[in-house]
């Protein structure tokens, strides 16, 4: 259940409701927007009244039950949207969030020549994967350490914000100690002990579809991350198996306004996974913006052909540069500013 405080509501009133739910012995989970104070009562609640218990206190605006599983993360709960703040820089929001950058790093000339590349057409992330779980056991793992120190170098040399995916919870700290926003990939998004030490981390976290998993099932893997305490979570639509094999993904756009009408959280898209053809991704990169996404997470590779991953769904530098324009036509046509 979840308790709105009325907007003039006192910080004692809101204190006493917070008090109440811990003498109930639920664990109350304030949850504060510019609009509304809110706060979740997480716990068995089954059987118990919200209205009766705290409709009448001073500065309740209403008590009510939330209708949907996952809780924390549903628009019910909060109606504004979230915008996470990542050291100064917004994921999420009315501005588009741009996130660009190669698959996997692989050398300090390749990572520094990208990142400056897509700062210059306008992304604000560099995206980088330095432990790649990948399919064979026998292709590219990754720098590991190397590649994040890489990656802060570049975040150094152009100020753009490091998003890099954490593989386990064994490297979470390393990992953690180079990244701006930890990406959880596809193949994680069921890792519930990983998704319950991101829940006490205070890093903002990229949570990826899983490969087969159902909106919902994606929105309870959020909820174990934010009801741990770590609220800044973004989702990303990165394609979903279907029988489709011209395409190495579909990417599911009827995700994107399910999701914006269900949470709060920002909604990434990655059109890379989502169809694994460097030809069309500009295609579905454009269609994100236009469904209603808050952001795209785009691969892009100085020498796509000699990538050591990705490289047949990786944009060239040049190819980026005009991704962008067209990104900007489409994200002001629906009054959405793509900060220069
Ligand atoms: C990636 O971003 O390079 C990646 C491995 O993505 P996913 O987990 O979506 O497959
Ligand atoms: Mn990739």
């Amino acid at each position: 259940m979840f308790i709105a405080m009325k907007p003039h509501a006192t910080a004692a009133e809101f204190e006493a409701v917070v008090e109440k739910i811990r003498a109930l012995g639920f664990t109350p989970h304030p949850i504060v927007g510019t609009e509304r104070k809110v706060v979740a009562v997480i716990g068995h609640t089954t059987g118990l009244d919200p209205e009766d218990l705290f409709g009448t206190m001073p500065g309740v605006a209403e008590a009510l039950r939330v209708s949907q599983p996952f809780k924390l993360v549903s628009r019910e709960v909060k109606e504004e949207d979230t915008v996470l703040d990542v050291d100064g820089v917004p994921l999420g929001g009315r501005a588009i969030s741009v996130l660009a950058g190669p698959c996997s790093v692989e050398s300090r000339e390749q990572i520094l020549e990208t990142a400056r590349a897509v700062k210059r057409a306008g992304a604000r992330f560099l995206r980088g994967g330095a432990f790649k779980p990948r399919t064979s056991p026998y292709e590219f793992q990754g720098l590991r350490e190397e590649g994040l120190k890489l990656l802060a170098l570049a975040r150094e040399t152009t100020g753009l914000k490091v998003v890099t995916e954490v593989k386990d919870t064994e490297t979470l700290p390393m990992v953690a100690e180079y990244a701006d926003v930890l990406q959880v990939g596809a193949r994680n998004m069921h890792n519930y002990s990983l998704l319950e030490r991101l829940g006490t981390i205070e890093k903002p976290v990229l949570l990826k579809r899983g490969l087969s998993a159902t909106i919902k099932e994606w929105l309870m893997a959020a909820e174990y991350v934010v009801s741990r305490g770590n609220h800044r979570v973004a989702l990303c639509e990165r394609g979903i198996r279907t029988f489709e094999t011209m395409t190495r993904n579909t990417l599911d756009i009827n995700a994107v306004p399910v999701l914006k009408a269900l949470t709060h959280l920002p909604v990434i898209v990655d059109p890379s996974h989502g169809i694994g053809l460097r030809a069309h991704v500009p295609a579905i990169a454009r269609a994100g913006v236009a469904a209603g996404a808050d952001g795209i997470i785009v691969e892009v590779h100085p020498s796509p052909e000699k990538a050591l991953s990705d490289g047949h769904q990786s944009l060239s530098l040049s190819e980026f540069e005009e991704l962008m324009k067209q990104v900007r036509v489409i994200a002001g046509a629906i009054g959405r500013p793509i900060p220069a």
